[in-house]
């Protein structure tokens, strides 16, 4: 007998292809946008197989294309926040967090009639030096929190943050924290979660990865962008350590999202945490 399948969240960082390429969101009237597209295609490929998974929706792109985000609400995903302008909180003045995020929410709760009740920073960029946003989160009423990464790389991590949920207890509040998913292996933290890594690693690697952290009956967060299912957008000029991980191998992610959800249990991030 086998044992019983851990469950695993699955999640989307809903935002445009030119959204996660650090330029700032003033400027991103040039581009074209191409998330309606892509995001009933990630819907089409979640309905076929039978998954559904937590969208944390950048406020920039809800209040532009309202329609799909409703058609993600009514195909029963769960609707979480990835803030407004997709800016490095770290850089970010707390009162102008705090506007954007607090003017995100309520979009996204006038729309959909719902609480938004989880949140993932942009970048994973919830660190040592903006700890200060989780109170924030708390005010706005969220009740838990898929943003700090257990490593350290040029801009995310807190290294030696736990690596499974966990409770994080402020002042005033208090709520819970989904890292972003990660094996140790010899002696080394390595990210299993998704985004380019998922594209990175051969697909053996990602499933052994994920498998090997079940066994120990902890669950996994994936995330995924909708514009890694679309290999044909625009190519620009960024800056070499954001081109290579954003364009790499995107050839690969719609066959390789198809066998995760074919091997694995997963479920909106609400469930895995059993928040509502
Ligand atoms: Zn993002």
């Amino acid at each position: 007998m086998g044992s019983v399948p851990v469950t695993n969240a699955l999640t989307i960082d809903f935002e445009d292809w030119y959204q996660g390429l650090e330029i700032p969101y003033a400027e991103w009237d040039r581009f074209e946008d191409r998330i309606e597209a892509v995001g009933d295609k990630l819907l089409r490929i979640l309905d076929e197989a039978g998954v559904k998974a937590t969208f944390f929706v950048l406020g920039y792109v809800a209040e532009k294309f309202p329609g799909i985000v409703k058609r993600i609400e009514s195909a029963g995903h769960e609707i979480g926040t990835h803030g407004f302008s997709h800016t490095l909180i770290y850089t970010q003045e707390r009162n102008v967090f705090e506007s954007e995020l607090g003017r995100a929410v309520k979009f996204l709760e006038d729309l959909t009639g719902k609480k938004v009740l989880g949140h993932r920073a942009p970048f994973f960029s919830i660190t040592k030096d903006s700890l200060w946003a989780l109170d924030i989160l708390g005010e706005l009423g969220i009740k838990y929190d898929s943003s700090i990464f257990p490593v350290l790389n040029y801009r995310y991590g807190i290294a030696d943050a736990p690596r499974f949920p966990y409770t994080i207890k402020r002042e005033k509040y208090e709520f819970i924290e989904f890292p972003i998913s990660t094996l140790k292996f010899a002696g080394v933290t390595m990210p299993i979660s998704g985004g380019a890594y998922f594209r990175i690693y051969p697909y053996q690697v990602t499933k052994q990865a994920i498998k090997a952290v079940n066994r120990s009956g902890k669950p996994v967060t994936f995330y995924l962008h909708p514009w890694e299912l679309d290999p044909d957008h625009p190519r620009i000029d960024v800056p070499r350590r954001i081109a290579l991980t954003h364009y790499f191998n995107l050839g690969a992610t719609e066959r390789r999202l198809k066998k995760l959800l074919a091997d694995f249990k997963m479920a909106p991030m609400k469930e895995v945490l059993g928040v509502n």
